[in-house]
């Protein structure tokens, strides 16, 4: 489906909300969709890690508000942005919620979809390119691979992890992915050992993918918070635990080496 026109209640013509997904930050992982919906737009409400270069000349005909949240401070409230949202919609607006990744990865869009169903508003959803997959892959890291893993869990680490959630993790034994896990690093290191994770497993840690900074930072689990600590890593990055970090050095036998080894690490650019 694609986006919605305006319709009538009584003499107030109610405008409609598009969240739509922008994909890990790269111009060019914005969906078709992404793109028909920013052009359509007359407001475009966007977050932090939503691409917003360009966004003046993908959404030629919007108005732009920056409701972007940054860790530990929050420039403009959740209720705020949804109330934003509806009051733009309810004033007969094609209101574009812009995202980073993809609106239904922890990124707070059925709230959104939930604040326009109570207020009567047409939504639609525009997924994207979550980061929890293109980010690894931006560091050469998939997420499955025959014979090496054949599932992966995507988890947030905005609060550390339970210790249930730590056994299922190790009992799985598949590729972990860790968004917003840079802060509860340590309870994740140190519980996935505790409960039976090898101390060699591979760690990835990529920073600000897709942006011309990114770096990816590996080691090994028992060597992680030291690495990170050394080598100041910062968020947002995605994490990744699992034997699949390994492929992002195949045929470099010095890369593969370091990987092995656990009080050092390969940083790439
Ligand atoms: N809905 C988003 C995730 C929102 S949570 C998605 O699908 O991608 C925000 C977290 O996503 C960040 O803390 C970080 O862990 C991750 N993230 C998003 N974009 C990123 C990027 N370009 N580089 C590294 N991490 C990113």
């Amino acid at each position: 489906m694609t986006a919605q026109s305006s319709r009538s209640t009584g003499s107030v013509s109610v405008g409609t909300v598009t969240l739509v997904g922008g994909g890990p930050g790269a111009p060019d992982l914005l969906t078709v969709a992404a793109v028909t919906a920013l052009r359509q737009a007359d407001v475009v409400l966007f977050d932090r890690l939503a691409p917003s270069d360009d966004l003046a000349s993908l959404a030629p005909g919007a108005t732009l508000i920056d409701v972007g949240k940054r860790a530990g401070s929050h420039p403009v409230s959740q209720t705020g942005i949804e109330e934003l949202m509806v009051e733009h919609a309810l004033a007969g607006k094609r209101v574009v919620r812009l995202k980073g990744g993809d609106p239904y990865v922890f990124g707070r869009g059925s709230e959104e979809v939930l604040a326009c169903h109570r207020n009567g508003i047409a939504v639609t959803v525009v997924s994207g390119v979550t980061s929890a997959i293109a980010v690894p892959a931006a560091a050469g890291i998939p997420l499955t691979h025959r014979g090496i893993s054949h599932a992966f869990t995507v988890i947030s680490g905005h609060a550390p992890l339970t210790d249930n959630e730590l056994e299922g993790l190790t009992l799985l034994g598949s590729t972990i992915v860790v968004l917003m896990g840079v802060g509860t690093l340590p309870t994740l290191s140190q519980g996935l050992l505790r409960h039976g994770m090898p101390g060699d497993m591979p760690v990835a840690i990529i920073e600000r993918g897709f942006s011309p900074t990114q770096r990816a930072t590996v080691s090994t689990l028992s060597a992680v918070l030291a690495v990170a600590a050394s080598a100041g890593v910062r968020s947002p990055a995605v994490l990744v635990v699992g034997e699949v970090v390994r492929l992002a050095f195949s045929g470099d036998a010095a890369a593969e080496d370091l990987v092995a080894r656990a009080s050092e690490f390969a940083v790439i650019d």
